[in-house]
């Protein structure tokens, strides 16, 4: 598949649409996820075009997934969570929706089931308290 610069994240990426950053480096851009499927839900996304982790390269991937490694855990103590999960998904027919490589950083709470992957809109203001909440947590 050929990436096509106009999806949703390169549009994040290029300030073209807002989004609740909460980190930023000269490689890597972390926001929130607009459906969260767990509250604090965060997208990590590479700044170089990548479709899947089929075409990233692959020292970009390892940049990445040192933010990610970095990232995750201060994300899950922020929001008060108590684990996290890990999802990036490989073509339409394995889920994916947004064809800009991701990881999702999804915080897992005891005994709260996850929301349905894209399923809705989630709550802007609390998305937004969220964002504030863990770039206090990371210092950002
Ligand atoms: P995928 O299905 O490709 O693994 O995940 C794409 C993710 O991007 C979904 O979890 C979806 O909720 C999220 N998403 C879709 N559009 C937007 C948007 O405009 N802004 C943000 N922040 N997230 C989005």
């Amino acid at each position: 598949m050929i990436y096509d610069p106009s999806n949703i994240f390169a549009r994040i990426l290029r300030g073209e649409i807002p989004a609740h950053k909460i980190y930023e480096d000269a490689d890597t851009l972390a926001f929130m996820d607009v459906m969260p499927q767990s509250n604090g839900h965060v997208l990590v996304i590479p700044k170089a075009p990548a479709v899947s982790l089929d075409d990233v390269d692959p020292q970009a991937l390892a940049q990445l997934i040192r933010v990610v490694q970095k990232l995750a855990p201060k994300i899950r103590d922020a929001v008060g969570a108590t684990g996290y999960r890990l999802a990036q998904f490989n073509g339409a027919n394995a889920g994916q929706t947004v064809f800009h490589l991701h990881f999702h950083i999804i915080p897992m709470y005891a005994g709260v089931p996850l929301r349905p992957h894209t399923g809705k809109m989630g709550d802007q203001t609390e998305i937004k308290r969220h964002a504030e909440t863990i770039r206090v947590a990371i210092g950002a």
